[in-house]
């Protein structure tokens, strides 16, 4: 169902009435990895919005390395998101990990995040293509793209074809960058799909200071969008602070993505 073969133009996913591929415009999500509260992410939120970002992302489920890290604030994470919506507009991204939460995403979140930890987790990619809100599906750490693409299979062969590629990174022997940054994807998913693909420079690098010039190169390259962490104080982030952009430098990468290719 994804294969461009039976499908030559490009699909364009409606994500709350922000559209996604084809040659609409370059989509860019901004928000802090976790959800932190109410009043920090309607505040980041506006940020975000006025940066010219175009959805909000913030996790409220999140899958730790460790489990004695912060988990997420849940049901409570979600509710704040919705808080921000309605203060902004902007639709929300959130994390899904397990089938138990379908129901409230399926009420509250306008774009439903399969991380990469998940990507293989075949029960929960049917349980989303069961699921009337399209899916940011997210590439595994170390999984080839053909595999990424059965994946998007999953959810596609059970009934959901709104499906947007991530790119994140993936393991490499390196380790100057949390993840490689696999730009190469790009042309290929576009290749060999009619889906569209976002990358997040964010999780790729594990820096913030690397993420502006990937994101430019992501959008030389002819992504579809952008998936970028932004926290107030970084410092101070429940989690990925230090890959995370203060509100400003998110700025400038959208002003510095417009004079690249398509408008954001
Ligand atoms: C995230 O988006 O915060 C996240 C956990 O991403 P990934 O699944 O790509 O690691
Ligand atoms: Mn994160």
């Amino acid at each position: 169902k994804a294969n461009r073969l039976f499908h030559e133009a490009d699909s364009i996913i409606d994500v709350a009435g922000v559209k996604v591929g084809g040659h609409e415009k370059i989509v860019v999500i901004g928000g802090p990895c976790s959800v932190e509260g109410e009043q920090p992410t309607i505040d980041v939120a506006k940020k975000v919005k006025a940066a010219g970002g175009t959805m909000l992302r913030g996790g409220a489920y999140k899958p730790r390395t460790s489990p004695y890290a912060f988990q997420g604030l849940g049901t409570e994470g979600i509710l704040d998101l919705v808080k921000a919506r309605e203060a902004t507009g902007l639709p929300i991204v959130s994390e899904l990990m397990s089938e138990d939460r379908i129901e409230e995403f399926e009420q509250y979140v306008d774009l439903v995040q399969i991380g990469a930890r998940n990507m293989q987790n075949f029960q929960l990619l049917k349980a989303v293509g069961k699921m009337k809100k399209p899916v940011l599906l997210k590439r595994g750490l170390a999984n080839t793209i053909e595999e990424w693409i059965m994946s998007a299979e999953y959810i596609m062969a059970a009934g959901n074809e709104n499906v947007i590629f991530c790119e994140r990174g993936i393991r490499t022997f390196e380790k100057y960058t949390r993840n490689t940054l696999d730009l190469s994807v790009i042309p290929i998913i576009k290749e060999k799909t009619h889906l569209p693909i976002i990358i997040d420079p964010s999780h790729a690098t594990g820096n913030w200071r690397y993420v502006e010039s990937m994101s430019l190169a992501a959008i030389a390259a002819g992504a579809d969008g952008l998936i970028i962490e932004v926290h107030e104080n970084p410092e101070c982030a429940w989690s990925d602070g230090a890959q995370s952009l203060k509100p400003d430098r998110f700025a400038a990468v959208i002003e510095k993505g417009r004079a690249i290719a398509r408008v954001i």
